[in-house]
């Protein structure tokens, strides 16, 4: 088969990592006959740089005529005192809107080889975890009505979050055909104690979850799903919930891995174009020193094999030689813990994955 990729390489350590999934991708294409054609396109502070402005238009042109956008990150010191329209972050959410991604998926899970890295308790580190977290990434209170106005007690800001039940069956339905991917587990956030939008989701949610009889759904308040993603990360399978819940839970669960720079996310809308990045930064401390882990770039270029093209089997290839690169013991410096080994490189850490592909 074929696939058109846009690459958008970004600036810090983005076109270091985004080098090193093509490489992986191009070993994959080959072993397997598929072609993928990969166009660079320019966006954040490279794109402020070249042309003034983050997102050129011919980015998203670009990528809205591909078959999925591969992006390593932007942003960095230099272009942090520009004005918010500006700045190198506005090229992710106009990229995000362009491409009508409404999903974000973020996988967490607990890699035993790197378990010291971790910041839980043993015990609990011991029963494992791999969850995926299906955040709603395009309504609720961060895209609601807001202002400023004079009440009760004198001046005041107001953030509205509004959901339409549109909204919540498409992400509820994402949430759905995940699970059936996966251990078939759907827990469904929210604040229905208090919030509307949540009493919303959570009838709709329900509604949803009758078209999907062997997917075993249950619902969690936010403040309780927040202490659980500590207490007891293996009972997570799919978590489902809103923009705001899903930021600040997708951030607790990258956290309790203890390695951000082994963490993959991916952006869905209706079609099958998804934008696939890791979830780190541009890391502009360790830029242009061939320094950088790959492993999140790498496995994000996996989950495009998964989620955009259908390929499951290469996906599964480049996931497992990942996990054969860290048994093996073969580390980047921001991994190496205690673990006594000499860091890699990220060319070094490409190579060692390719090798066992
Ligand atoms: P960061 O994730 O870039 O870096 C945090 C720390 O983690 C740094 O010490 C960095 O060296 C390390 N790190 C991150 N990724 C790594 C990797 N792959 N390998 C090894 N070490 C890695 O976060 P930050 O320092 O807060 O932000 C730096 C810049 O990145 C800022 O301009 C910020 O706005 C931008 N940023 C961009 C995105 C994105 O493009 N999606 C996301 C977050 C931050």
């Amino acid at each position: 088969m074929e696939f058109n990729i846009a690459l958008v390489k970004g600036d810090g350590i983005g076109p270091e990592i985004v080098d090193s999934a093509v490489e992986v991708l191009e070993v994959i294409g080959k072993k397997y006959g598929h072609t993928f054609n990969f166009t660079p396109y320019l966006a954040g502070g490279c794109a402020i740089d070249a042309c003034g402005e983050p997102l050129p238009k011919e980015t998203v042109e670009g990528c809205k005529n591909s078959d999925s956008v591969l992006l390593g990150a932007v942003g960095g010191p230099k272009w942090d005192t520009l004005p918010g329209n500006i700045r190198p972050e506005k090229a992710l959410l106009g990229l995000r809107a362009a491409l009508g991604l409404f999903t974000n998926l973020r996988p967490a899970k607990i890699y035993p080889a790197l378990a010291g890295a971790c910041t839980l308790r043993p015990d609990i580190i011991e029963r494992g975890f791999d969850l995926v977290i299906v955040r709603e990434l395009t309504g609720g209170i961060y895209f609601g009505e807001r202002g400023r106005r004079e009440g009760k007690y004198g001046p005041e800001a107001y953030d509205t979050e509004a959901y339409s039940v549109m909204e919540i069956e498409r992400i509820a339905r994402v949430a759905f055909e995940t699970a059936m991917k996966r251990r078939k587990n759907v827990i469904s956030i929210d604040k229905a104690n208090v919030l509307e939008t949540s009493r919303l989701w959570r009838e709709t949610v329900h509604r949803i979850a009758a078209e999907y009889p062997e997917v075993e759904c249950t619902d969690m308040l936010v403040d309780n799903a927040a202490m659980q993603l500590v207490r007891d990360p293996s009972r997570f399978d799919v978590v489902v919930t809103s923009n705001m819940f899903g930021d600040i839970l997708s951030d607790e669960a990258s956290q309790i891995t203890g390695s951000i720079g082994l963490l993959a996310s991916s952006s869905l809308g209706s079609g099958k174009c998804g934008l696939y990045e890791p979830i780190h930064g541009s890391a502009p401390d360790i830029a242009g020193q061939n320094k950088a882990n790959p492993i999140a770039t790498i496995l994000s270029a996996a989950m495009m094999l998964r989620y955009s093209f259908g390929l499951t089997e290469e996906a599964d290839a480049i996931e497992k030689a990942v996990n054969e690169t860290l048994e093996a013991g073969v580390r980047t410096a921001d991994i190496v813990g205690d673990s006594g080994a000499t860091p890699v490189t990220c060319t070094g850490m490409t190579a060692e994955i390719i090798s066992r592909l």
